[in-house]
């Protein structure tokens, strides 16, 4: 890695920053959905038409969010965000429908999380950008909608309706993430946070960390932190800070942090099967984070089960 002179100012400055890629080629990986995302683009750009409906499927952290807001940026349209649980009511849903401009794009996080009710108005809206408002004497009005492209992200594809799916024209799952994209994705971010460093410390410190761009960028900023906080003489993320900064954060060699250790103490004080919730109010998080972001982890490292009685120590 080329070693830039730099100063704490400078390093300071650009942490304030944008930090999501804002670019197909700042994401790293999924080539075959940035390819055919931007030929999606390109022809919506040309027909000056929006683009077919895409939903993107894969495991918390994975980059969908930010493969959304990428999307808008390279079509130039607005995106208005919302998350599945927070819509309750068919009215909230047509609301957010009726306040879309047109060709903008509306993003909805964890959209299985949708109530059928509220899906059943998706399904006229999707296909012919119109919605039907049912009055009180049971006649109904036909209410033409902005063009508009609907992105739905998911971490539970199978928890989808077969009518929900069948109107997106795009329907991606992301791949796995595997060691070498895993590399490129710390070396990129600890550039971006001007943390000079080596290959092969790079090489030494990927391992300590899940293949989850979130968990990595995490991981970069506590890099980050850290050295910011160590600077002294030193202009680089060196073997010997490394190895400092691995104690200060309690990182060990099998990813876990103290959030995981705490949540196998936990089923190894009960030394029965636990549920999701009572664990999670021990650990005073909310239940979905603990499915989404700290069970993935264990389940991999085979650290633990799920069975019909509740969580498991193997
Ligand atoms: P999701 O919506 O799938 O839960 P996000 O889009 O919120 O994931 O991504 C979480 C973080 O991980 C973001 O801050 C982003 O910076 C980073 N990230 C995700 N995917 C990538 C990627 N492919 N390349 C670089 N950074 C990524």
């Amino acid at each position: 890695m080329k070693v830039k002179k730099i100063n704490i100012d400078t390093v300071i400055q650009e942490n304030q920053e944008n930090l999501r890629p804002d670019s197909f080629d700042n994401f790293i990986w999924q080539e075959h959905i940035k390819k055919v995302l931007q030929t999606a683009i390109n022809s919506a750009k040309k027909r000056k038409w929006s683009m077919g409906h895409i939903l993107l499927c894969g495991p918390s952290g994975f980059g969908k969010t930010t493969m959304a807001h990428i999307v808008a940026k390279q079509s130039a349209v607005n995106m208005k965000v919302v998350t599945g649980y927070a819509i309750n009511k068919p009215a909230e849903i047509v609301s957010i429908l009726n306040s879309l401009e047109e060709w903008d794009i509306l993003f909805i996080d964890e959209i299985h999380r949708l109530k059928p009710n509220v899906e059943e108005v998706l399904y006229i809206a999707m296909e012919d950008f119109v919605i039907d408002m049912v009055m009180p004497e049971w006649w109904s009005v036909r209410i033409p909608l902005n063009k508009f492209t609907l992105i739905g992200a998911t971490t539970k594809w199978e928890w989808l309706s077969k009518p929900i799916k069948n109107r997106f024209v795009y329907d991606f799952h992301f791949m796995d993430y595997n060691d070498e994209e895993k590399k490129i994705i710390i070396d990129k971010y600890l550039k971006k946070y001007w943390v000079a460093t080596d290959k092969n410390v790079i090489e030494k410190i990927h391992n300590k960390v899940d293949s989850v761009p979130r968990e990595i960028h995490n991981l970069c900023i506590k890099i980050r932190d850290f050295f910011v906080t160590e600077w002294k003489n030193e202009q680089k993320f060196s073997q010997n800070l490394r190895e400092k900064f691995l104690i200060h954060s309690k990182i060990d060699d099998g990813w876990m942090s103290p959030i995981h250790k705490k949540y196998l103490d936990i089923l190894r004080k009960n030394d029965r099967p636990m549920g999701l919730k009572t664990i999670a109010i021990q650990l005073w998080m909310n239940e979905k984070w603990v499915e989404e972001d700290i069970e993935p982890l264990l389940l991999k490292l085979g650290k633990i089960e799920k069975s019909s009685q509740g969580r498991i120590l193997i």
